[in-house]
């Protein structure tokens, strides 16, 4: 059976890539596998346990990094954030597509590891949208939002360094576009020749 494709997406907070990761894997059902990362913040109102996160203490999640058993983790406005490898792993094995949304420090580190990995950064349409968005979520104060803008403003310069960039101009919009980036991907020559070989060998 053929590894299943590895896809990470990041992105500003704000920027709406939970959305339009959501948008992204209603459109292709199950053969999509959200990864669920672990992190040291908060539950948000309505967050739950294994499902939003794992949520853990930091003596916990230290402990993980130590045992090796995170693919990727980073610190992000003083919380870690982590993805669990086995998980990611056994998804690959089974042929699954596996979405990571995670931070651009993290991505970094896939790109290290697992270099067949496809990298998509969802961009807002402009930094006013952002701010208005962030905003508008309600789930932080006015001093954790400019931390986040000001996050975001340098996460925004390190774009170049993926596959893609989609705009989120319109949810929709973006998760075809996705869908566009990953069915082009399939057909790469890298990961399509092995059919294409079987072919060959019928005629
Ligand atoms: P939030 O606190 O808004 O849920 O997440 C903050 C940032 O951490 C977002 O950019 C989110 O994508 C990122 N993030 C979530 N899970 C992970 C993870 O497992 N690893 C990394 N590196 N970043 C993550």
């Amino acid at each position: 059976m053929n590894r299943g494709l590895l896809l990470v997406i990041s992105g500003p907070s704000g920027a709406g890539k939970g959305t339009v990761c959501d948008a992204y894997k209603n459109k292709c059902g199950q053969r999509v596998w959200n990864s669920v990362s672990m992190t040291t913040r908060a539950p948000r109102e309505g967050e739950v346990n294994g499902k939003d996160y794992y949520f853990v203490s930091r003596e916990e999640f230290e402990q993980r990094i130590q045992d090796n058993k995170f693919l990727e983790y980073a610190e992000f406005v003083g919380h870690y954030y982590g993805t669990p490898l086995d998980k990611v792993e056994e998804q690959l094995a089974f042929g699954n597509e596996v979405v990571l949304e995670i931070e651009v420090q993290g991505a970094l580190q896939v790109r290290e590891k697992m270099s067949q990995a496809i990298f998509v950064f969802i961009a807002p349409p402009s930094m006013e949208a952002l701010y208005e968005r962030l905003l508008s979520r309600g789930t932080e104060s006015k001093e954790l939002i400019l931390e986040r803008l000001e996050k975001a403003k340098r996460e925004i310069k390190l774009a170049y360094m993926y596959d893609y960039i989609v705009v989120n101009d319109e949810v929709h919009n973006a998760a075809d576009k996705i869908m566009a980036i990953v069915r082009a991907e399939h057909a790469k020559t890298e990961r399509a020749i092995f059919g294409y070989n079987k072919l060959m060998e019928v005629e």
